[in-house]
């Protein structure tokens, strides 16, 4: 439909008033009709539908003062030829009016945010919801973006798994318009400029364009009494607490998604996913090597050179770890299935053994040190043999 098309169009006698009618003529008129048209009242009636919207569209141009005046110049314009001037495709509002006259203005300023005065939401009664939904997708519900965030465990519990609470501030939809951006009781109703399809078709000498449409922001609809929770954009920024169940196993900077917990979606679209990245804080005692958990445990030279049991912690519980005879200082030892749980199955524990030297000996030991030391040599062992070439 072209604005020319609009312009030709008599909001007075399709509201059925006077062209001199007052303001309360007009909402006299309009709140009859509109009531007598409703679709709910006349259900699968087409023509009082057509008739319920050509009554709202007549009613938001002329009930706002501002854009009467402009309707009714436009039209004086309109019946003196005005328009004619331009050939081809009739005027083009982007380009700064009409040209003739020294006249100007912005025709599609006319069909904008129109009403305003609350009683047209009473009677609309989300009946233009319904129909929203099954026009054709153009830029109008749209998923909701994916949000990032992040969450510090301890080491134990990622090894674990862990249940955690997780505090978000982000835009999800409107609690008390339920997303419509139209305050409780109101609904959206269809854009006139662009009948609900967010966008306008133009006409310039041969060539024909669609472009967003200014009036509704190519959203199809234009809300008169906006939700004041979310000044109208059926967003709002919330903060809530969420469980997120980190499995086991998860390891430092690997991200957990939480589908349909991201942002919410427009109109009714469906929400975005949350990611939430793994930070995993070191643990004082535990390492991780992949599924590996690690340890490592001080060990006197003469356990090494004996041998012992050692009782070594884990995730869950103490394990019996045993030293053989003779085991060298940095030695790993692995216990199977001790480690960190996976997907199917769990990872070893790996011991390593670090023999710790004693800072200081009473005289007892420090003797029996000593004697130790003439009998290790007297028994051939040089601990220097073969090294460095000597
Ligand atoms: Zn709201
Ligand atoms: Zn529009």
């Amino acid at each position: 439909m072209s604005q020319r098309e609009w312009i030709e169009k008599d909001f007075y006698k399709e509201l059925g008033v006077s062209s001199s009618a007052t303001a309360e003529e007009i909402k006299k008129a309009y709140r009859k009709l509109a009531r007598d048209n409703h679709p709910d009242a006349n259900p699968g009636n087409a023509s009082a539908e057509n008739k319920f919207k050509a009554v709202s569209e007549a009613h938001a141009v002329l009930a706002d003062p501002a854009k009467r005046k402009e309707y009714d110049e436009a039209r004086k314009l309109f019946a003196s030829g005005g328009f004619g001037n331009r050939g081809g495709g009739g005027f083009s509002p982007g380009a700064g009016g009409f040209g003739g006259g020294g006249q100007t203005f912005d025709v599609g300023d006319i069909f904008g945010q129109g009403g305003g005065d609350g009683g047209i939401g009473d009677l609309f009664g989300g009946l233009f919801n319904r129909g929203a939904q099954q026009r054709p997708q153009n830029n109008r519900p749209r998923r909701g973006s994916d949000v990032e965030t992040e969450t510090s465990l301890q080491f134990r519990e990622a090894a674990q798994g862990v249940t955690v609470p997780l505090r978000l501030t982000s835009p999800s939809s409107c609690t008390t318009c339920h997303g419509s951006g139209a305050k409780p009781g109101t609904s959206p109703r269809v854009c006139p400029k662009c009948n609900g399809q967010g966008v306008v078709n133009r006409n310039q000498g041969a060539f024909g364009f669609s472009e967003p449409c200014d009036d509704c922001r190519g959203t199809g609809s234009i809300i008169d009494d906006p939700c004041v929770d979310c000044r109208g954009t059926g967003v709002q920024n919330r903060t809530r607490t969420i469980t997120v169940r980190v499995p086991a196993g998860i390891s430092d900077g690997q991200k957990v998604r939480l589908a349909g917990q991201g942002e919410a979606g427009l109109r009714g679209a469906p929400s975005g996913d949350l990611f939430v990245t793994v930070r995993v804080k070191p643990d004082k005692v535990f390492g991780r090597t992949g599924d590996d958990l690690t340890v490592t445990v001080p060990v006197s030279y003469g356990e090494l050179v004996l041998g012992t049991t050692l009782s070594v912690p884990t995730l869950e519980g103490r394990v019996g770890v045993k030293v053989p005879p003779g085991t060298v200082d940095g030695r790993v030892l692995r216990v199977r299935g001790r480690g960190v749980p996976k997907k199917s199955g769990t990872g070893d524990l790996m011991v390593t053994v670090k023999v710790a030297v004693p800072q200081k000996l009473d005289d007892a030991a420090t003797d029996a040190l000593k004697n130790y030391l003439e009998a290790e040599k007297a028994s051939g062992f040089d601990p220097r043999a073969g090294w460095a070439g000597v």
